[in-house]
């Protein structure tokens, strides 16, 4: 009952609301602006207003990763105001792989659903990721899974997840480097500054015993049990509504806006907002709304993958608690390892290698019968759309944006586009600048990665194969420009003005800061390419110089602790799972 049923007959004549101006609000022209009656009436008629405004259904186009994420997350944030529904095409498989993650997922997407990581982690046959470890990216020869020696060690370097401590304001990498620059240690970048890599090596999960965290660390699973566990989650305790069926059209309004989606089984989804998760094939955002893809493979030629589950013997070899990236002829091969098995996908450039000869690298790599293995063999676009966002169609996961999983960013990008859509989410109105806002925060998101990454082939020395060489050619951006001009001389690139516990406690923070100097310099100097000189400012602070090797000594006991005490990740990964 609104305000007008209230009033008095009296009163009513009294108010005469002049009818709704041209943006259909009521005029109260007819009151004093100091009367409790103008209040009031205007209160009431703008609790019409949402109530008109706000969006009623939400169709969410696809069942993959993206789809339940973005269903379980808008659930969560949007409540029972919104009915929500995933239409997936039974017939349409999802693509099935994005096994490998960042710590972000947890704190950021499912803590806020209130999922226990436990719990998921059992369900999805998830395990440990404490970094990538980059296998045989400097030196020259054919693929081989171990890493080859090379002059001061080995061909490998992990890129650990976490922010380096700070001494006296400067990054403890800089010191680092102004010790090796010096002659004063000949230890690697991750070896000095981070606790993780010889725990790494030692095969030991980054949690103790009792289930509390080590170290900072993210997960590998199992790609279709998570986007089933989140199906289960969202249908039975959001109350999302999953339709199986295959969209064969869409009507549009007037407007150029979606108002229905048409199935082969006759059904229609009418909405006010559309989000495309249709994976690769953009029905909605780039078929419907024709938003352009804009191609970025002047960046990074990679556009291909073959791709296995390799049986492995955990019992005898362990289980290795990091994503390996192994370099191939004509890209690199990932390792992910899960309890019984790991999964492994060549990515290769078209330009540099045909399928059949990726499949036989692929197989030689892991001594498989090339004739008996089943191989799933993907071709992937890389670069974003134009816009995430037009009128009321949104694009999640694959249909908006991909890079090549080098960084495992595919996951990751989904909850940075889910996070960035409720903050930016609209009423029926699609207030403009809510939508430029959310595209500009994708487009960031997605430029910085992609310049990150390319640096990741482009400063490797190798350049015994057309592809490694290929890659030196290629243009890098003026933003990865500007980085590496810092690095050279010796400054930080993205330190995050903040402690580790603020930033990783405020996802919006991460997200707009996510590959900080800590992974600038394990990138960088794991490839080889250190500052031209150390930071001059150290040159200044011999006490602050002498006071930074407590820290390393720390980090060094600190490692040796963590390999002592820390359970192997293979039993305590079989006890999580139950297995014993
Ligand atoms: C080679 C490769 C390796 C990767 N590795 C990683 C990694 O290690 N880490 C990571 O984070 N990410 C990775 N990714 C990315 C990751 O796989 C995706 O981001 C993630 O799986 C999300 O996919 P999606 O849901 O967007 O698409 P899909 O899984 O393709 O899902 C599309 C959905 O749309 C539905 N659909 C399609 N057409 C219709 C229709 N007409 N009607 C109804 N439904 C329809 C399908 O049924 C399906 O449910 C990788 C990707 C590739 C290609």
């Amino acid at each position: 009952m609104d305000i007008w049923q209230l009033n008095n007959r009296h009163e009513q004549l009294e108010y005469q609301p002049t009818g709704r101006n041209g943006s259909g609000q009521h005029r109260y022209s007819a009151f004093p602006r100091h009367d409790n009656r103008y209040r009031l009436a205007l209160a009431a008629d703008r609790e019409k207003t949402v109530e008109d405004r706000r969006i009623k259904d939400v169709v969410v186009l696809g069942g993959g990763t993206a789809g339940w994420m973005t269903a379980a997350y808008l659930g969560k944030a949007l409540g029972p105001t919104v009915r929500i529904t995933v239409l997936e095409a039974p017939t349409i498989p999802r693509i099935g792989v994005g096994e490998a993650t960042i710590p972000l997922l947890q704190n950021a997407f499912f803590d806020y659903l209130g999922i226990d990581e436990d719990d998921w982690m059992r369900e999805c046959n998830a395990s440990f990721k404490t970094a990538v470890k980059f296998v045989n990216w400097r030196t020259a020869g054919r693929p081989e899974p171990k890493p080859r020696t090379m002059a001061g060690g080995t061909d490998h370097f992990y890129h650990p997840f976490g922010l380096l401590p700070n001494h006296d304001g400067v990054p403890l990498s800089h010191y680092w480097f102004r010790n090796r620059w010096l002659g004063r240690t000949d230890e690697a970048y991750d070896y000095a500054c981070f606790h993780e890599p010889a725990m790494m090596d030692a095969l030991r999960a980054p949690r103790w015993s009792d289930g509390t965290r080590a170290t900072r660390y993210a997960w590998h699973f199992d790609a279709q049990l998570v986007a089933d566990y989140l199906r289960r989650f969202a249908t039975e305790r959001q109350g999302v509504i999953h339709v199986q069926d295959e969209m064969t059209d869409v009507k549009l309004g007037n407007d150029g806006h979606i108002t229905e989606l048409l199935t082969k089984g006759g059904r229609r989804l009418p909405g006010d907002f559309f989000v495309d998760c249709s994976g690769f094939r953009g029905l909605l955002i780039n078929k419907v709304m024709e938003e352009p893809f804009i191609d970025m493979s002047d960046h990074l030629l990679c556009d291909s993958a073959v791709a296995t589950s390799v049986p492995h013997d955990d019992e005898r070899n362990g289980i290795e608690p990091y994503t390996s990236a192994i370099a191939m002829d004509a890209g690199w091969t990932w390792k992910i390892p899960l309890l019984g098995r790991f999964g492994s996908g060549y990515v290769y450039s078209s330009q540099f290698a045909t399928p059949d000869q990726a499949a036989e690298d692929f197989c030689r790599l892991w001594g498989l019968d090339l004739q008996t293995t089943r191989l799933n063999r993907i071709r992937f676009r890389v670069g974003r759309n134009r816009r995430a966002w037009i009128r009321n169609c949104v694009g999640v996961g694959l249909s908006s944006c991909f890079l090549e999983p080098l960084e495992s960013t595919g996951i990751h990008f989904i909850y940075g586009a889910i996070y960035q859509l409720v903050k930016h989410f609209p009423d029926r109105s699609f207030n403009q600048s809510l939508i430029d806002g959310f595209n500009r925060e994708i487009e960031i998101m997605f430029d910085d990665t992609r310049d990150f990454i390319q640096a990741h082939f482009y400063f490797a020395p190798r350049t015994d194969t057309a592809f490694w060489r290929a890659n030196k050619e290629l243009t890098l951006t003026d933003n990865i420009l500007e980085k590496i001009a810092l690095y050279r001389a010796g400054l930080a690139i993205n330190q995050p003005y903040t402690s580790a516990e603020t930033y990783y406690g405020d996802p919006g923070a991460e997200f707009r800061n996510f590959w900080t100097n800590g992974s600038y310099y394990a990138i960088f100097a794991g490839l080889g390419l250190v500052p031209d000189q150390p930071l001059p400012l150290l040159d200044y602070r011999p006490a602050s110089v002498a006071g930074a090797q407590p820290i390393f000594d720390k980090i060094r006991s600190g490692q040796q602790r963590l390999v002592r005490e820390l359970p192997a990740n293979y039993e305590y990964l079989r006890q999580l799972h139950g297995k014993e």
